[in-house]
């Protein structure tokens, strides 16, 4: 496997970055997941637009513009000989000293790795996940915003750590309000009367590229879509719910902690939704 590291193509055993590395010492940096499928790399370019954002926010001044980290990705695919697959896409603050300060890192380490996921088992996309809801809430955005996609995961880490303690893949995580605002990994959606319901991004929800897929998607089917507040209630008189993301892509969620959602089976629209956006997939993006 070949990785891009700071401009050259090495080897993964010899694919390292320095222990100094802010990345690593502090989780100072910004990442993305995409994903390529039959050698599309789906929506590349808002991927690349999500990771300008992320740096901006935390004032990281990514050392290449987009057209070079776009060129930079796809020839990683290449070098792999990967057409379906898992990227990430990863800038840290680079090499500094023992303290926090950023600005004595002189330059950010960019990472490509091009390889495979395998997030869930494909029977639960036949037959729907079981997911609870755990007690740690999602990061308030006053203290770090979840719309910047960071390497700080700690906060989705324990959710996932306490979603596995009760037996589940997936967890809901509340915000500080007791609001839903997504998942330790996905955003979450849910389907009542008709309508698509879904948090906004402010109320603790990163902007899920396979989200927004998921609004074009719902123009589309001609399905109405809300970005609403939404309690646990709101979970339990569902008629259906699905999680998004890119490792995940769309997956239907039929329990909520012992509860079933609607029927308890993947319903109607989630079906439509999730064959529209394997539709989809095969068309959109950037060819490499
Ligand atoms: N929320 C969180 C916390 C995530 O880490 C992710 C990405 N796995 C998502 C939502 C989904 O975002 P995307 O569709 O861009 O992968």
């Amino acid at each position: 496997m070949k990785i891009y590291l700071d401009g050259k193509f090495v080897d993964a055993n010899d694919a390292k970055v320095s222990v100094f590395d802010h990345g690593l010492l502090y989780g100072d940096g910004v990442f993305e997941g995409i994903r390529i499928y039959g050698g599309n790399i789906f929506r590349l370019e808002e991927h690349l637009e999500r990771l300008e954002y992320s740096a901006k926010a935390i004032l990281l001044q990514l050392p290449m513009p987009r057209a070079e980290l776009s060129a930079a990705t796809c020839e990683c695919c290449r070098q792999n000989n990967l057409t379906d697959g898992y990227i990430r896409l990863v800038v840290t603050r680079g090499v500094g000293d023992l303290g926090l300060s950023p600005w004595l890192c002189a330059k950010p380490t960019v990472f490509i790795i091009a390889g495979k996921i395998s997030l869930y088992p494909a029977e639960h996309y036949e037959h729907g996940l079981s997911i609870v809801t755990v007690p740690t809430r999602r990061i308030n955005p006053a203290a770090l915003p979840p719309t910047i996609k960071s390497l700080n995961y700690l906060n989705n880490i324990l959710g996932k750590i306490e979603a596995r303690q009760a037996g589940a893949l997936e967890a809901i995580m509340l915000n500080d309000q007791g609001y839903v605002s997504e998942c330790t990994a996905d955003n979450i959606f849910l389907v009542h009367k008709g309508e698509i319901l879904t948090p906004a991004s402010s109320q603790g929800a990163l902007k899920g590229v396979t989200r927004s897929a998921i609004l074009d998607i719902s123009q589309e089917l001609g399905l109405p879509l809300r970005e609403v507040n939404l309690t646990r209630y709101d979970v339990w008189i569902a008629d259906e719910c699905f999680l998004t993301g890119t490792g995940a892509e769309v997956i239907p969620a039929v329990k909520l902690d012992g509860r079933e959602i609607g029927t308890g089976k993947p319903g109607p629209v989630t079906r439509r939704v999730l064959e529209a956006f394997r539709r989809r997939v095969l068309v959109e993006g950037t060819r490499i």
